[in-house]
């Protein structure tokens, strides 16, 4: 397989864009996409001051990467989980992100990196407010949605940032899009957009330039830019329902090339026409009594609810334990 600018063997062929690209034309070419998707969604101006959430995997450092590159004031967020789960993964996407800023700095004296530790700001890592809470059956991940959110929404705001940026890829969108359209979950389905306006004072706007590159584009990209990531997963995300219905997509994408992006690209257009234009009814929000941020709750949002029950739970002087690898130990 040739490049198609020039000629030489390519690094990677991308069936659905029926274009084969040379390491060094691959490395032009999706920087120059990701601004095409920037500019027509209108994700963020020259201007904007970006906070982009970084978790040390190949999605979220490829995108800062490229956002520098492109010349964006982009700092970055890192949020330690405190997940360990026999790999010692918080850790060592630390590093990783640790070790991407050193390499970067000299270069964008501007940069920024931003940490929040849980166990040490909140009291209880990400597995042991799931064991505490009873929240997901088992599962932290409901309860490491809530606080992730809650997080990146305060530092993003609170920082002055104009948008969050996260690394979303098109199997990210792709899978949650068919989740949510098996179930006929017609709200989520009106909010799944690359951009999320701040529809309220205290929620910051969100933007997922990455959204229209397969995952494999994003790996490419950090292989042949030398970006060191965490090749390990979360050792949560074992048995996630993403996980299968990536499986699911993959296989329908063997066989027929370009189904995942032809499936995103038609539910954006059948949103701009105005599909789900009756569903996007406002919920009411009101400001959590105790923080601030926007909650569908009256009185306290679920993220000060989940902190609040935590600290009765151990003033009562009960043992805090970590929620196991939940795939691994059932
Ligand atoms: S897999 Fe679950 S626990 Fe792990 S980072 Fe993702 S949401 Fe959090
Ligand atoms: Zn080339
Ligand atoms: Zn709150």
């Amino acid at each position: 397989m040739k490049c198609k600018k020039c000629g030489e063997t390519a690094a990677i062929n991308m069936r659905q864009h029926k274009l084969a690209l040379c390491a060094e034309h691959y490395l032009e070419w999706l920087p120059q996409q990701t601004q095409r998707f920037i500019e027509k969604y209108h994700m963020f101006g020259p201007e904007d001051r970006i906070l982009v959430a970084v978790s040390g995997g190949k999605d979220s450092l490829s995108l800062w990467d490229v956002l520098l590159r492109l010349g964006y004031r982009a700092d970055g967020l890192y949020i330690g989980l405190g997940i360990d789960g026999g790999v010692d993964y918080s850790h060592q996407s630390y590093e990783k992100v640790k070790q991407f800023v050193a390499e970067r700095s000299g270069q964008h004296p501007d940069m920024h990196l931003r940490a929040v530790d849980v166990g040490q700001v909140y009291g209880a890592t990400v597995p042991e407010a799931a064991q505490i809470s009873n929240r997901g059956h088992g599962k932290p991940c409901s309860v490491c949605g809530l606080i992730k959110r809650h997080i990146m929404n305060r530092v993003a705001y609170d920082g002055g940032y104009d948008v969050l940026a996260t690394g979303h890829n098109l199997d990210d969108e792709v899978a949650v899009l068919m989740q949510n359209t098996l179930h006929w979950q017609a709200g989520y389905l009106a909010r799944q957009a690359p951009v999320l306006e701040a529809s309220r004072p205290g929620l910051a706007r969100k933007a997922k330039p990455f959204c229209r590159f397969y995952e494999r584009e994003t790996a490419a990209y950090a292989l042949l830019r030398g970006i060191d990531y965490i090749y390990d997963e979360c050792p949560y995300a074992e048995g996630s329902n993403t996980i299968y219905y990536k499986g699911l997509l993959n296989q329908l994408e063997a066989d027929r090339p370009g189904a995942k992006l032809q499936f995103y690209l038609g539910f954006l257009e059948a949103k701009a026409s105005g599909l789900f234009d009756r569903v996007q009814e406002e919920v009411e929000l009101n400001a959590c009594e105790k923080c601030g941020q926007p909650t569908s709750a009256p009185g306290e949002c679920a993220f000060c609810r989940l902190w609040e029950r935590i600290a009765a739970y151990k003033a009562e002087g009960r043992p805090v334990r970590s929620l196991p690898v939940y795939a691994k130990s059932l």
